[in-house]
């Protein structure tokens, strides 16, 4: 993988695939012409991090938008393209037949967790439209496993399969494992699975014991980005998730200053694809930040160990003290009923105060609304110290981009900008 920070090998590669983007895509060719960068020369990767502009989501799906169907940022002709991806956005994300989709890196992080040729794996992430089902299932057949192809949904029908065929591993969101628990359960049936790959929500440490005290199962962490694929996953330590990019130069840059980030540090992720890809990113800014662990991970894997904070995006400050969404989400999560929430943070002209109102999203009525928004916002004043006012909604009012882990719309500002 790319080391952080770049070695010289990296920048050589990063020159080659600079070069080759340029060649092919008009968008990067005149991104690079305005910013001064002749990419088959570039002298250090200082020059690229303060030179090269970053590109932010909303400008991939403006771009997008205005030049459909895949925008001015694809490098390849269409009979080149083997297949086509949609990522939330929508984003169209076409595929080279060369391109390896991140099932190599998944790969790597399969094999981290022990599992190999003999597993039977149950996968059940989403194999509709978006990537993530059908990216785990090549990885788990490329790591030698039998594979199911579980899906969501249809709770019943996947514990009798993954009963009936043995898995040995599960791999989704440890919500939909804990729906396969408590079907199980009333079918009376016991899930076989030895190991679990956790990915696409957040994994607490409360959702975590619950789930490997229940099942017997040993789960690892894993996160990926919607456009970058795959990037890191937890080993058997289970410290921090190992950053398994075989195809990425990733930067982890402090949120203020832009300065790359040490050992210890917290930084923003800025990704850029090295090879050949049919839309080619280049300084792709998620707004995702992790905190870098410091020191060598006990299992021998030198690949550097991330922890996810959350977006940077999504971090405010609200009457003074600074409140992450992800906060919030420990104390909803408590609540059975509820759901997906938002934040609306407002500064009504005239009044003293600023105002910060939980649109809380309901996943079934509660028995006693008045009391559960009571009770909800006592909670929220003892652990996030913020008062806020609770109003109950159903969870379809509340957009999915707002829920966890990645939080991008849960925080909506409406205070005047100074
Ligand atoms: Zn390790």
């Amino acid at each position: 993988m790319a080391s952080w920070p770049p070695v010289a090998a990296d920048l050589a590669r990063l020159r080659e695939t600079l070069a080759w983007v340029a060649r092919r895509s008009s968008y990067w060719a005149r991104r690079f012409e305005s910013a001064g960068v002749d990419p088959a020369r570039l002298a250090s990767y200082e020059e690229f991090r303060t030179r090269v502009p970053r590109l932010d989501k909303a400008e991939l799906v403006a771009n997008q938008r205005a030049h459909p169907p895949f925008g001015e940022l694809l490098a390849a002709p269409r009979e080149e393209i083997a297949s086509l991806h949609t990522s939330p956005g929508p984003i169209y994300v076409p595929r080279l037949a060369e391109e390896r989709g991140g099932t190599a890196v998944l790969a790597a992080a399969i094999r981290a967790m022990g599992v190999g040729r003999g597993e039977v794996a149950h996968v059940t992430l989403s194999y509709h439209v978006m990537p993530g089902g059908l990216r785990l299932h090549r990885a788990f057949e490329e790591a030698g496993c039998l594979v199911i192809n579980g899906g969501t949904g249809a709770s019943r029908l996947q514990v009798q399969v993954a009963h009936d065929y043995g898995a040995t591993v599960w791999a989704g969101t440890p919500s939909f494992l804990a729906n396969l628990r408590d079907t199980a359960r009333e079918m009376g049936l016991r899930l076989p699975y030895r190991v679990g790959f956790s990915t696409a929500e957040a994994l607490t440490p409360a959702l975590r014991r619950d789930l490997e005290t229940s099942l017997g199962i040993e789960l690892f962490d894993h996160c990926g980005e919607a456009q970058i694929g795959p990037l890191a996953g937890e080993c058997r330590m289970h410290d921090g998730m190992h950053l398994h990019t075989a195809d990425l130069l990733c930067e982890l840059l402090d949120v203020e200053t832009g300065e790359p980030v040490g050992p210890g540090g917290t930084g923003e992720l800025v990704a850029t694809q090295l090879g050949p890809h049919a839309l080619p990113l280049v300084r792709y800014a998620p707004r995702d930040v992790f905190r870098l662990l410091p020191g060598a991970c006990a299992c021998g894997d030198p690949a550097p160990r991330l922890v996810f904070v959350g977006q940077a995006g999504a971090i405010r400050k609200i009457k003074g003290v600074l409140v992450h969404p992800a906060q919030v989400h420990a104390v909803v999560s408590g609540f059975p009923e509820l759901g997906r929430f938002q934040i609306v943070v407002d500064h009504p002209p005239g009044a003293r105060y600023e105002r910060a109102l939980l649109r809380a999203g309901t996943v079934r009525p509660p028995a006693d609304a008045a009391a559960l928004a009571r009770e909800l916002g006592a909670r929220l004043k003892a652990t996030v110290l913020v008062g806020m006012d609770v109003e109950l909604v159903p969870e379809s009012a509340i957009p999915e981009a707002a829920g966890a882990p990645r939080f991008a719309e849960a925080m909506v500002d409406r205070r005047a900008k100074a």
